[in-house]
């Protein structure tokens, strides 16, 4: 089975390629190959009432399928270089931008037409943030919202399945270096096209690190996020979610000089569980739809761990401090910021007390058992630190999920078309390391698309 292009993984990085390469050139043959469901098959069991926490899923529903791990994400598209990953490091700055406006662009035409775009842009929230030693980051944040996301998605679906191959339930096991092309196997079946175009995302970083050592690829990798995500009764941040509904904030702390971030701010939106290979760590999303909103607020708060030699597996030590809270919450830990200051856990009664209403439910406990303690206290620091911008964060009930680890991909070697030391093989999107968001994995799609095309060098 012979194709002009084969792209792996069928995520923002794998459909954004694949729309680019069908409108530029639309004589080529592509073949998507997915692990997991088409869109209308995903669906994540959890329910809240029978199944309470997850069941882990082959292939999970949240992670894999049509829409990649980002389908039933908050479709918050966040147009910067400021964070979401380093691509402009490769591609430019103006370019990296340029691609990130063309996507905005391209989901409002599939349904996303309405839907607002917040920005940072003259905010005097800004001073007020700095005033107490928070650093507001600049970006401009389109807000698809769920629901919206996947009407975009299922709209690309439908325009993309008229010309593409897609073949769903299907894991890549191989790729393999051919004279003048790749084979690339899956179960039984092999397939071959002289470009092959890899956009396997976070679920399938392990498999992605087989495939560099296999094909001599370098990577290199030393970081990992580790945190908790913060609920609170939406009106605390309101002042900041209404204005920009996402900010990203920055803090110093004063005991270590390390940095914490928010990430991730869903304003009456839901924490979630998320399952990474066996992993259960926490998330967050909210709804477009005012019937499916809550009236919580919820965030990641985040420290970065960078290790330097002769330690190389960040993400090992990640998944460490995760499956120590699997084994003491059986998933996800919740924690009322009054018990951890206190130094006491949270147990079932205490939470019943609580006036702020989880939104996940999670196991009632102790966080300081499971986060290590210098990341914790900069948690700590930083709510504090919060506390002056939005007071109501740095109370009794606002709880405090975990742990929330943001996993980095293996940065792998590529030039600045994306591509490996191997002619026609490129890596893009979140399992390339360079990005690690919505708008940063679709764009660097676009971006080889276009050269694969012979648009731009
Ligand atoms: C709950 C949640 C909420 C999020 N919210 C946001 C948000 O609001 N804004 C934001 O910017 N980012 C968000 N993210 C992150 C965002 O979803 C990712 O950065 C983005 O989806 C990365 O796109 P990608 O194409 O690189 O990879 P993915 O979206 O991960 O897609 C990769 C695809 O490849 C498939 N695959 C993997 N291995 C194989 C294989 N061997 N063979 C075949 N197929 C394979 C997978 O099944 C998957 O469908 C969120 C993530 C989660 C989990």
């Amino acid at each position: 089975m012979s194709y002009d292009v084969i792209i792996i993984g069928a995520g923002p990085g794998g459909i954004f390629s694949a729309y680019e390469l069908r409108r530029l050139a639309p004589e080529l043959k592509l073949l998507i190959l997915e692990a997991g469901h088409p869109l209308d098959r995903r669906r994540c069991p959890i329910d809240g009432k029978k199944i309470k926490s997850c069941i882990g899923c082959t292939p999970c529903s949240i992670m894999n399928g049509f829409g990649g791990a980002g389908a039933f994400s908050d479709g918050k598209y966040n147009i910067t270089n400021e964070f979401g990953g380093t691509l402009h490091e490769l591609i430019g700055k103006q370019r990296a931008l340029e691609l990130m406006r063309y996507v905005d662009d391209i989901n409002l035409s599939h349904g996303g037409a309405g839907t607002k775009l917040y920005s940072t842009a003259n905010t005097r929230l800004k001073k007020e943030c700095l005033s107490h030693g928070l650093h507001l980051l600049d970006a401009s944040v389109r807000h698809l919202g769920t629901d919206i996301n996947y009407v975009v998605l299922e709209n690309l679906y439908n325009e993309l399945a008229e010309q593409v191959e897609f073949r769903f339930h299907t894991t890549v096991n191989t790729v393999e270096k051919l004279e003048g092309g790749y084979r690339v196997t899956a179960g039984g079946e092999s397939f071959v096209a002289p470009r092959c175009i890899i956009s396997a995302g976070r679920s399938g970083s392990k498999w992605m690190q087989g495939v560099c050592k296999a094909l001599h690829i370098a990577t290199k990798s030393n970081r990992v996020d580790i945190g908790v995500r913060v609920e609170l009764p939406y009106e605390v941040f309101s002042h900041l979610t209404d204005e920009l509904y996402e900010s990203k904030i920055v803090y110093r702390t004063e005991k270590y000089g390390d940095l914490v971030r928010t990430f991730c701010m869903n304003p009456r939106g839901a924490v979630v569980t998320e399952n990474t290979n066996g992993i259960v760590t926490v998330n967050g999303h909210s709804y477009e739809d005012p019937a499916r909103q809550t009236e919580n607020t919820n965030f990641a708060l985040l420290v970065a761990k960078h290790f330097s030699e002769p330690f190389k597996d960040s993400n090992g030590y990640g998944e460490s401090i995760a499956r120590l809270s699997n084994m003491l919450g059986g998933g996800v830990i919740v924690q009322r910021f009054g018990d951890l200051i206190q130094g006491r856990r949270s147990n079932p009664e205490r939470m019943r007390d609580c006036f702020t209403v989880p939104t996940l439910h999670a196991t009632p406990g102790d966080l300081s058992l499971v986060i290590p303690k210098r990341i914790l206290d900069g948690i700590i620091e930083m709510l504090y630190a919060l506390d002056k911008i939005a007071p109501g964060t740095a109370t009794i009930d606002t709880l405090l999920y975990g742990v929330e680890v943001k996993f980095y991909n293996m940065e792998v070697a590529l030039d600045a078309q994306l591509q490996t030391c191997h002619e026609g093989l490129f890596v893009i999107g979140d399992c390339s390391g360079i990005t690690h968001s919505l708008s940063h994995a679709s764009a660097s799609g676009i971006h080889v698309a276009r050269y694969i095309a012979g648009r731009e060098a």
